[in-house]
């Protein structure tokens, strides 16, 4: 029997969600604290008349509503109950890579590329990741801030909990600390959680144009140590390709990031093949996009820990007539993520249901896998498996509810938001 507290103040107050027509657990009790591979990803722990028991932020009891019911005590006063009735509950959507520290729209960029302009060749003509920087150069930290809660909140209505915030935008010691204060400042207004990496490493600011060296330099030897030493990240994130970052630079800002303690992530393999042997030893928590990885380099990370974090709303949003190869990374024992990338240039979309519908329309991925990519392996790609991405007892009570019966019925309505109630902590957004 469960000892509720005697007093139930707003933020304390338990809540009792009964009936949901499917629980997805995501419990997968063979599948261990790694990140979900192979067959593994279609295990949903479904439980039919489902319910979930909320207390002091986090999960108390997860199973069928009549076995949940028999727990409680009958005094029942002050507990919240919220009837799931013909309702989907599953954990809240994490979204691991996103990029909501800008300002404007790039609608110049918008119409180059439907008038035929490669990604390229607006980057080429003054548009692309630089056009965004004036806007974050000068704006305040109070406005940006403004902009990355208007975000979160767009996503928390889709049903997403925990989002990964990158800088990225600012590309000078001072915009990149202003960018990862706005990030933290957002953070503060709404009740899901966040975790904001540094990607000082987009591209190479206009200032060191011809001077690559100088500015990795920089990163390493001044900004990384200062966001260390002030706690603004947890991950520091490279974008290697070419026209940004060679592997070469990424390795010794990987080799920066690692020496002060701070998490690796990187994107790669976006518009050409990389070889990830040089990057693996490094442990990223996870590596994204990878829409051109190298067959050779598939069973090297089956073995490894890091997640290949997709990104399809990238590819819907450019036009492109190839997605990054779910399937082959599936089949071939890589655990697979998925995440919005909401940024101004190449996926303005802060929506999760958006990306699961892209996900299996165009990569060929079960809604089942979808919603393990969406969540569970989501939280492992940011490391937060412990408490995100699964309903199990004593976890984060982050959830989702879906107004649909069928779980599928997430990944088949399209341009359509179907959440009714997003719960973070414990609490509704
Ligand atoms: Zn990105």
């Amino acid at each position: 029997m469960f000892a509720l507290p005697r007093i139930y103040s707003g933020t304390f107050m338990p809540i009792l969600l009964t009936h949901a027509a499917q629980l997805l657990t995501l419990r997968a009790p063979n599948a261990g604290e790694g990140p979900r591979r192979g067959a593994q990803m279609r295990e949903l722990g479904i439980v039919e008349d489902g319910a979930v028991l909320i207390a002091n932020g986090k999960i108390a009891a997860v199973g069928a509503t009549d076995d949940v019911a028999r727990q409680l005590p009958p005094e029942r006063a002050g507990l919240q109950e919220i009837d799931c009735r013909g309702k989907v509950v599953l954990p809240g959507f994490v979204d691991s890579h996103t990029h909501p520290a800008f300002t404007a729209p790039r609608l110049v960029d918008f119409e180059k590329r439907i008038a035929g302009a490669s990604y390229e060749e607006v980057a080429e003509a003054g548009g692309g990741i630089r056009s965004s920087l004036r806007g974050v150069r000068e704006a305040s930290t109070a406005d940006l801030a403004q902009h990355v809660l208007h975000a979160l909140r767009q996503m928390s209505v889709q049903g997403t909990t925990t989002v990964e915030a990158k800088s990225g935008y600012g590309l000078s010691l001072e915009a990149e600390i202003k960018s990862l204060e706005a990030i933290r400042e957002a953070s503060r207004q709404w009740r899901g959680t966040l975790v904001a990496t540094l990607l000082g490493a987009h591209v190479v600011p206009p200032e060191y144009r011809g001077n690559p060296d100088e500015y990795v330099r920089l990163l390493c030897e001044e900004l990384i140590p200062q966001v260390a030493e002030r706690e603004l990240a947890t991950y520091v994130d490279v974008f290697c390709e070419r026209g940004a970052f060679r592997p070469e630079h990424t390795q010794l800002i990987f080799r920066a990031a690692a020496g002060h303690k701070l998490g690796i992530r990187a994107h790669v393999c976006q518009l050409t093949a990389a070889n990830l042997v040089p990057l693996l030893p490094f442990h990223p928590a996870s590596l994204d996009h990878m829409d051109f990885v190298r067959d050779d380099d598939l069973p090297l990370l089956a073995a490894s820990n890091t997640v290949a974090t997709l990104l399809p709303a990238a590819n819907y949003f450019l036009g492109l007539s190839t997605f990054p190869p779910a399937r082959r990374l599936i089949d071939s024992g890589v655990a697979v993520a998925l995440a919005t990338d909401y940024n101004p240039g190449t996926a303005p979309t802060p929506s999760m249901p958006f990306v699961l519908s892209a996900a299996c329309t165009q990569m060929k991925m079960l809604p089942a896998e979808a919603i393990t990519a969406a969540t569970y392996n989501g939280a492992r790609a940011l490391q937060l498996q412990h408490r995100k991405g699964s309903l199990q007892v004593g976890k984060d009570a982050d959830l989702a509810i879906f107004d649909v019966e069928d779980y599928r019925e997430l990944a088949y309505w399209f341009g359509v938001n179907r959440c009714s109630r997003t719960i973070a902590m414990g609490r509704s957004l």
